[in-house]
């Protein structure tokens, strides 16, 4: 049946967790080759792969001294820096059996929030993929801070399916999939093999546990599952430790949990504003603004703005809330703050009169807000 359910898909991210390519001794140098194997063997099929591993702080923290996790973020950080090379090697040597080559691509949240960083991360990625080498993606774990980071590496995954524009999300982890309840604990517990739409029970289901090397646990691989179904792709979640699990998978066994895409697909710039974009300010409107954009589908006015929160400029993204200070929706703004101030509550006909010029009628176009759900 998965079969059928792959049958369109054609670029593939593969998301591989710290869990699948160490152990307690560092990287698993023999899994990380038997992985490239299986990533090579779909490249051959014809598929294009976009891998996102994780790995570096777990390849580099033993050469500090670390056992389990690193106690501090410059720790952390060193540790990746000394892992993420040798993470690299793992996998070039894997490739090059298969006279296959890869290339690291090393992100911040920050490059893929402005829109013209994003489109060279894509134009890198397009080309390289163009030239059938293998984008191996991790997050620049040296240079962040909390403001510019993805957190985990299930959310960069769901970021770069968008940035990818990908057809399929494939999480490989240290588990099974989603199981009903705990299997550590509950010898019972049942896998699902597939979930028609995240609820509020699945996401239940997931509990809190992270292990003990990764980042995520459940909960953030249902969370990069629901990004990806919102852009309108499916996710599967199985064990990267199953031999052969990702040309098994594409055979069609029913490995794993495998989490539906929404029906209405928003567009790749509609996901970029809704969950890489980070907002940094608040527009409070009146009720004729609000049905307008909600229900009338309409773009953002002037005249339907009656508060502002924060700073920002033309470019940003800002959310739009009611007057009870409930947020409705999110949008790139045409006008930076100060302009903002001289224009909200006025006309659209005034724009140019106060300010001796205008960017367009609209604070926030409407094929740049996203409304929330
Ligand atoms: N970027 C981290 C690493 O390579 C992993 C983050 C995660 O596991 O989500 O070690």
């Amino acid at each position: 049946m998965r079969k059928i359910l792959f049958s369109h898909v054609r670029r593939v991210v593969v998301k591989i967790g710290s869990g699948v390519v160490s152990n307690q001794n560092g990287l698993d140098v023999p899994r990380i080759a038997s992985l490239s194997q299986d990533v090579c063997a779909l490249l051959e099929r014809g598929y294009e792969i976009v891998l996102v591993s994780s790995g570096a702080v777990a390849a580099g923290k033993g050469d500090l001294g670390i056992v389990g996790r690193p106690p501090s973020i410059p720790l952390k950080q060193a540790a990746a820096a000394i892992g993420q090379s040798r993470l690299m090697r793992a996998y070039k040597e894997g490739f090059v059996v298969r006279e296959r080559k890869v290339a690291q691509v090393l992100l911040t949240r920050d490059d893929l929030a402005n829109r013209r960083r994003y489109l060279n991360a894509r134009n890198t990625l397009m080309t390289l993929l163009e030239y059938g080498i293998t984008p191996i993606i991790n997050e620049n774990d040296t240079v962040v801070v909390d403001e510019i980071r993805f957190g985990d590496n299930d959310n960069l995954s769901a970021m770069v399916t968008n940035l990818a524009e990908a057809n399929l999300l494939v999480i490989l982890s240290d588990v099974d999939g989603l199981f009903d309840s705990d299997p550590t604990r509950n010898p019972g517990a049942r896998l699902i093999p597939e979930v028609e739409r995240i609820t509020p029970e699945i996401e239940a289901m997931a509990g809190t546990a992270g292990t003990a090397l990764g980042t995520g646990g459940m909960v953030t691989k249902i969370k990069a599952a629901k990004r990806a179904a919102l852009y309108g792709v499916g996710t599967v979640v199985l064990n990267g430790r199953t031999p052969g699990a990702l040309t098994r998978l594409f055979d069609g066994e029913d490995l794993g949990t495998y989490f539906l895409p929404g029906n209405n697909r928003m567009a790749a710039k509609k996901h970029w504003i809704a969950f890489t974009k980070k907002p940094r300010g608040k527009l409070f409107v009146d009720d004729g603004a609000k049905r307008a954009v909600l229900d009338g589908g309409k773009s953002l006015l002037p005249s339907g703005i009656n508060g502002v929160e924060g700073g920002f400029d033309r470019g940003d993204a800002v959310r739009l809330c009611d007057q009870n200070g409930v947020e409705f929706a999110k949008g790139v703004i045409n006008y930076a703050l100060p302009e903002l101030l001289r224009i909200m509550g006025k006309k659209t006909g005034e724009i140019e009169k106060i300010l001796g010029y205008k960017y367009g009628d609209e604070v926030i176009h409407r094929d740049n807000l996203v409304l929330k759900k």
